[in-house]
């Protein structure tokens, strides 16, 4: 057998600390066919362990048959484990090495040739072991229920993982330590939740979890690391109503899909999303979009199958405009000079007013109370260069604020009101 890990070799002869650096490495058990091998009942009797690095491509043989001074095998199951040789007085450090096959390999050395002959017979001659350092594993996909690695868990090295039809209703846990993971593609399973800890994926730059039952994107997923790494996101067929207020906050977006969710608005953030190229959220219940995608720079949108409002002409839903209250300049103030604030600082009912404030569709100041609320059509042609809408229209309603009598005027000037 033969097992992936990295190593490194302590020299524990040496009276000072001394050791090789940790690599790349497989190490191979088997019997050896030289002449000079114990011979027991005619059969060879001795076992080898071969440990083969980039650099030493021959390997390095190891007597394990009464050669073995000592195994630490208490954290096999983070793939690590220590083998102490007593000649030469060598100490392989093993890591990052699958779980269940180090627990094997283990075995293997703890055996006694003579006791477990069978299985000992069952060993590769070492001689037809290939010499070659296997490249980590980085890609994984499983299809089908019967084939999901229950008890071994996934190599660490995988940088991408397709797990699909395997009724997964929620991810496991093992996924979330793939560090190295860049592209997750959950689709057809039946998750309902998405945990926190999948901010642990510092790398994600891919998450596929179309056709699954996720009511809800959790905001605590929109900052960092997510947002830096994140370029697209496939939520189609799931169950989803709203987004989070903060989606806007995933500024790497590149492809977002959300067909066939029951989604009855965008969040005011989402014109925030400005590497956004391809968006797509066919059949959903949207009746309007906010103004200010009116920034967005798409290269393709699809919003077919939404039950937009009939929109012709510019309606006021309603004119607030009037005298400010001191809550609501305190809280613009806060807005415009961009101060940080959390429940740690503030009461929780101050956090909520300032998060909940509106974006002004003119000088996009935030406003909270003293404001003109209003619908108005919107040539979508404007902002993609490919528009997919019901009936073959260019047009959709934008509903919008305006912060001020002054902004009023100016949205006026500029044909947006
Ligand atoms: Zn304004």
């Amino acid at each position: 057998m033969r097992l992936c890990c990295e190593v490194r070799v302590a020299y524990l002869q040496l009276m000072s600390e001394s050791a090789s650096k940790t690599v790349r490495a497989t190490l191979a058990v088997g019997r050896k066919t030289n002449a000079k091998s114990k011979l027991v009942n005619d059969k060879v009797s001795e076992i080898f362990l071969t440990v083969t690095t980039a650099k030493d491509i021959t390997g390095r043989k190891y007597l394990v048959t009464g050669n073995l001074q000592q195994i630490f095998a208490k954290f096999w199951s983070q793939g690590k484990a220590t083998i102490q040789f007593k000649d030469p007085a060598h100490q392989l450090c093993i890591s990052k090495a699958d779980p269940g096959e180090l627990r094997k390999l283990l075995c293997i050395l703890r055996l006694n040739p003579i006791e477990k002959k069978d299985t000992f017979e069952a060993l590769p001659i070492l001689d037809d072991v290939a010499q070659h350092v296997d490249p980590p594993k980085t890609r994984m996909t499983v299809n089908k229920q019967k084939n999901y690695p229950l008890r071994n868990g996934f190599p660490i090295s995988l940088e991408t993982l397709n797990v699909h039809n395997c009724s997964l209703t929620r991810i496991d846990a093992r996924m979330l330590d793939l560090r190295n993971l860049k592209f997750l593609d959950l689709a057809r399973n039946r998750i309902k939740v998405l945990p926190l800890s999948m901010k642990n994926l510092t790398g994600l730059a891919s998450l596929n979890l179309a056709s699954n039952e996720i009511v809800e994107f959790p905001h605590s997923l929109c900052g960092v690391p997510l947002s830096k790494s994140l370029s697209s996101i496939d939520l189609s067929d799931n169950r989803m109503e709203k987004l989070p207020y903060y989606f806007g906050r995933l500024s790497n977006l590149v492809v977002l899909k959300l067909d066939r969710n029951k989604l009855r608005g965008l969040p005011q953030t989402f014109c925030q999303l400005s590497g956004l190229r391809q968006f797509s959220a066919v059949n959903n219940q949207l009746p309007c979009l906010p103004s200010n995608s009116q920034r967005l720079k798409l290269d393709s949108l699809d919003l077919s199958g939404n039950p937009f409002v009939d929109e012709k002409s510019v309606r006021t839903i309603r004119n607030s405009l009037g005298v400010q209250t001191m809550k609501e300049i305190c809280a613009r103030a806060v807005k415009k000079s961009g101060l940080a604030y959390s429940p740690e600082v503030l009461p929780r009912e101050l956090c909520a007013y300032l998060d909940l404030m509106k974006v002004c569709s003119v000088c996009e100041a935030s406003c909270a109370e003293s404001l003109l609320h209003f619908v108005a059509p919107f040539n979508l042609g404007q902002i993609s260069r490919t528009v997919v809408l019901s009936g073959g229209k260019r047009s959709v309603p934008v509903e919008g604020y305006v912060c001020s009598l002054e902004c009023f005027g100016r949205g006026q000037a500029n044909l947006l009101l």
